[in-house]
């Protein structure tokens, strides 16, 4: 039997990450990945990549289309076939940096086939059996499937084939669920040309964030034309229609010839016998890890969208590094964390936030102070037309206003993914917010919007008695 310092079980972000470093550390690393075409994982080929490449598509119809306005002719439809191919093109070109040829140049063995555990320190794929000192598990999720009365007879669409098998635009598209996918992907069709209703089943799109940010997302995808339905599900198909049922027990019809399906993810565990290796499941049939993502078997760590708490490309890098630094300095370790989390909802406007939820704050019972701030009088957001838009910080309620740090931050507007960067660095950072306020911002980069809730915040220190010393100071010497 070959011996490994680290055997790793998928090559996507996490299995990508964990074998980079093991590998830079000098150590003897194998990587085992099922399916050759799928180095990258989620990310690469199913994931991150296409739906970002066709939210900028859908960008240039939607900017193009809005030009109408000022003069400029538009006509003509969108062809899905040289979009899947523009997509493609683009995933083809970051496949190449990361597939196995790529990984094996670098020192590292790879194997195509499928992992499976033979007992508590052996890997067993292509009958061969492999052991290590550690092993790392990062097989990453798949969406959940829904089984729908009448599907057959519409077109049926995951994360996992809309990318390849939607050749022809559908003309009415129902998206179930409201999340991230539900949203980026049902939005995206639509300025490219469906009828698009996104049913869901919860209260409101985009469940983890403000609520305010929500109905603020909601309002803007009535504005373009996206029907947005919650409190109910799509009950059964036929050839055109998807039959709703709401919570309050009424039904409604609507028209449908293809239906994506955005509906949540299931940890990816099957065919790995990890009962044979001691590795328990917890109730979800998420694997059970700790704090440091250690599964019931010691020697096991879980990484990425295998851990099952955060399913993002980042995510899974941020606990790579984590273990990684665990794995060096085991006396100190440092445990999974959400307070250092950010994530982005790549819609128009942009939804992002860093740091701790407000409930979870709630929960941990840490004391906080809220600024709000608007775009209204924003001259960036009036010239962009984006005055909706909306920021939140929480800063730590136990040091004096101008003393405070950033915890969280949570920003809806175009772009908000790349404004809200700089408060989480101060947050990251530690930088007291009364630094981000003495700074000067060219104006008008859209970015001064974070110095304005920084400001209103600062506001508070200039108590009465701050004014008058600041009146009789400026009389004294003039
Ligand atoms: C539509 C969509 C858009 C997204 N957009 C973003 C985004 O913008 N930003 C972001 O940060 N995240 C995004 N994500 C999430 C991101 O794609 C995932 O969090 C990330 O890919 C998870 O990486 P992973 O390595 O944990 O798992 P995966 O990428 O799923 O990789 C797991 C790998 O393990 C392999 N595998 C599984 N079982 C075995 C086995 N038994 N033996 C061998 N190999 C096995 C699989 O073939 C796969 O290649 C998006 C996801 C989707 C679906």
């Amino acid at each position: 039997m070959k011996k490994y310092d680290v055997i790793i079980i998928g090559a996507g972000s996490a299995g990508l990450g964990n074998s980079g470093v093991a590998n830079t550390l000098g150590l003897k690393t194998l990587l085992i990945e099922r399916n050759e075409n799928h180095f990258g994982g989620d990310c690469t080929n199913f994931g991150c990549v296409p739906s970002k490449a066709l939210i900028h598509i859908a960008d240039h119809f939607y900017k193009a289309k809005a030009s109408q306005q000022f003069g400029l002719d538009v006509s003509g439809k969108a062809d899905m076939k040289s979009i899947l191919k523009y997509i493609h093109s683009k995933q083809d070109y970051i496949r190449g940096t990361e597939d196995a040829a790529a990984l094996r140049s670098q020192g590292i063995d790879v194997i195509i086939g499928s992992a499976s555990f033979k007992d508590r320190n052996t890997v067993r794929v292509n009958a061969k059996d492999y052991s290590a000192k550690i092993i790392l598990l990062c097989t990453g999720s798949t969406p959940r499937r829904l089984s729908i009365q009448g599907m057959e007879q519409v077109n049926v669409y995951t994360n996992e084939n809309v990318f390849f098998d939607c050749k022809e635009l559908p003309d009415h598209l129902v998206v179930i669920g409201g999340g991230a996918i539900g949203c980026e992907l049902g939005q995206c069709f639509s300025r490219l040309g469906s009828k698009v209703t996104i049913v869901n089943r919860g209260a409101r799109l985009l469940s983890k964030e403000p609520e305010l940010v929500s109905n603020i997302l909601e309002e803007c995808f009535i504005k373009e034309g996206i029907a947005v339905i919650n409190n109910a599900e799509v009950e059964s198909f036929d050839s055109g229609s998807a039959f709703l049922k709401y919570k309050d027990g009424s039904r409604k019809s609507i028209p449908c010839d293809s239906t994506l399906i955005a509906a949540g993810r299931i940890v990816n565990t099957n065919g790995l016998a990890l009962e044979k290796a001691g590795i328990q499941l917890t109730d979800r049939g998420r694997i059970k890890v700790n704090d440091y993502l250690q599964s019931t078997n010691k020697k096991v760590y879980v990484v990425g969208d295998a851990a099952g708490t955060y399913m993002f490309s980042h995510g899974a890098e941020k606990m790579v590094r984590m273990i990684w630094r665990n794995f060096l300095i085991p006396i100190a370790k440092h445990k999974n964390k959400w307070s250092d989390l950010s994530w982005v909802t790549f819609t128009d406007p942009q939804v992002a936030h860093f740091g701790l939820t407000q409930e979870m704050m709630h929960q941990k019972g840490i004391k906080y102070y809220r600024q709000d701030q608007d775009m209204s009088h924003d001259d960036r957001a009036i010239i962009q037309e984006y005055t909706y838009g909306r920021m939140s910080i929480w800063v730590d309620d136990t040091r004096s206003t101008k003393n405070k740090y950033i915890l969280a931050g949570s920003m809806i507007a175009p772009n908000a993914g790349e404004l809200i960067q700089e408060l989480e660095l101060a947050k990251h950072a530690k930088v007291p917010v009364h630094k981000l306020n003495d700074r000067v911002y060219p104006y008008p980069v859209a970015t001064r919007i974070n110095q304005k809730t920084i400001r209103g915040l600062m506001d508070k220190t200039i108590t009465p008695f701050k004014k008058k010393m600041a009146k009789i100071a400026f009389r004294l010497f003039h």
